[in-house]
């Protein structure tokens, strides 16, 4: 008989896990503490802007296997839009437009072409994506790359803080290299943008609850777990609000929940802290602009990327701790001004809009917090930990939490055999 399996938080990190365990034949319960899937990546109809919004713009790129994996696991391969391996940028100061436009193939000989790379920049510049490889677990990106580097404001900084979410003075540089590796290095075919034009949600989280029901996976939200009670080395019971659920000898946990929340379930556990917030602003648009491109990043402004989708324009701050305190209005008021000029609608007066406050978007990933991500193994030996925050080697992405999810199922099944002898 295969194991039975709890898995704890129905984010990506644990539909993943669901998912590939329902594939292998156990019997997966999936509990959430909200009434809906996705966690920090979902969409919700917005009554303001009366239009369907994600909480956040999500950048995922062709490259991100684990994420291409689970999006056929679910039957969902054509959920995300393959967008052109084309990176349009403009300076919001001077209104200088170009593109990022890497070649088909491994070899990068894009970076030889000035009309490939962003202004200023030399072909020999791009080799500074070297210090990341080199990068020791100590070091943060302002370490390994100084602000006066040509390709620092215009290519590394909205690059990292996309990615990292964290102040390039804090934030550490190890992680960056296999998403560079996973995706630049490989050349267009593994930098196309995968949009979701229909929403987060309808791509990444409905289709795989109906695939998870399918599969007879007993799905329950509103379940909040509280405790894990142990016995012998063993998970024994978990608690939830309200009720609780004992343990057979053969069950498994896949606790998926994000790195504050483990760390209530269980105190003891080793794991990063601290968050970082990122604010998003959704403008809604009187028409669709007349801007070409899906999404554009904005050099010299507070916000580095918007994202347009008919006629809302979606713009996201990362690392925007400080940001995050401010009123909605002030922020929206403040930002308007570059996103107007970045979608070509420069002087138009401010539209409607929502602010979207993530305050612990991801876990602060500073090189100390880095080292301090667990791996899903646990001292419970029927216990393991899946989430963006866990040791991937990844950044904290959906990248990330997807690979997480996949690793704790691979654990659940090799321990297996051990269990049932
Ligand atoms: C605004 C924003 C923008 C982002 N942009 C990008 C991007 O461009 N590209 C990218 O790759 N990544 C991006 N990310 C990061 C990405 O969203 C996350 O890395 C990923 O969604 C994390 O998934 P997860 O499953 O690890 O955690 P979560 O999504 O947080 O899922 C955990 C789930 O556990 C539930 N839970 C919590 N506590 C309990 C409990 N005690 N009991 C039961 N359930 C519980 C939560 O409700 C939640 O549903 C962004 C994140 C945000 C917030």
């Amino acid at each position: 008989m295969l194991t039975r399996v709890h898995v704890i938080g129905a984010g990506l990190a644990g539909l993943a896990a669901a998912v590939r365990l329902s594939e292998q034949g156990h019997d997966v319960t999936l509990y959430e503490a909200a009434g809906q899937a996705g966690g920090r990546c979902r969409s919700f109809h917005d009554s303001v802007l009366d239009r369907l919004i994600d909480n956040g713009n999500h950048l995922v790129l062709s490259g991100n296997t684990s994420l291409r994996a689970y999006l056929s696991e679910i039957g969902a391969t054509g959920s995300l839009i393959h967008g052109d391996p084309v990176f349009p940028f403009v300076d919001v100061r001077s209104g200088a437009r170009w593109s990022l436009r890497p070649n088909t193939g491994p070899i990068p000989w894009w970076v030889l072409a000035p009309s490939r790379r962003p202004p200023g920049a030399t072909a020999g510049a791009f080799l500074s994506a070297l210090n990341f490889w080199r990068a020791g677990p100590d070091d943060t990106v302002a370490d390994v790359l100084a602000q006066t580097h040509p390709l620092f404001e215009t290519f590394w900084e909205p690059l990292a803080l996309a990615v990292l979410n964290t102040p390039l003075d804090r934030a550490a540089a190890k992680p960056l290299w296999p998403v560079l590796v996973e995706t630049f290095l490989r050349g267009a075919a593994a930098c196309r943008p995968l949009l979701a034009s229909g929403g987060l949600s309808a791509a990444l989280v409905d289709p795989a609850i109906a695939h998870l029901q399918q599969c007879g996976a007993n799905i329950q939200f509103g379940q909040r777990l509280r405790a894990i009670e142990s016995r012998d080395d063993r998970a024994a019971t978990l608690r939830f609000t309200g009720a609780d659920v004992a343990l057979g000898a053969a069950d498994a946990v896949v606790l998926a929940i994000p790195h504050t929340d483990a760390q209530t379930v269980l105190p003891d556990i080793d794991a990063p802290r601290g968050g970082c917030a990122i604010v998003n602003a959704h403008f809604r648009l009187p028409n669709a602009p007349p801007f070409d491109a899906p999404f554009i990043g904005l050099i010299g402004a507070a916000a580095q990327w918007a994202f347009v989708r008919g006629d809302v324009v979606s713009v996201t701050i990362s690392a925007a701790d400080d940001l995050a305190a401010q009123s909605a209005d002030s922020i929206a008021t403040m930002i308007w001004p570059d996103v107007a000029r970045a979608i070509r609608v420069d002087g138009a007066p401010l539209p409607a809009y929502r602010i979207v406050k993530e305050r612990r978007a991801t876990f602060d990933q500073t090189p100390r917090a880095v080292q301090a991500r667990p791996e899903p193994a646990t001292a419970l030996a029927n216990l393991y930990l899946a989430g963006d925050w866990t040791n991937t080697g990844l950044p904290a992405t959906i990248e990330g939490a997807v690979r997480s999810g996949h690793r704790a199922a691979n654990f659940v099944r090799r321990a297996q055999p051990r269990r049932l002898a």
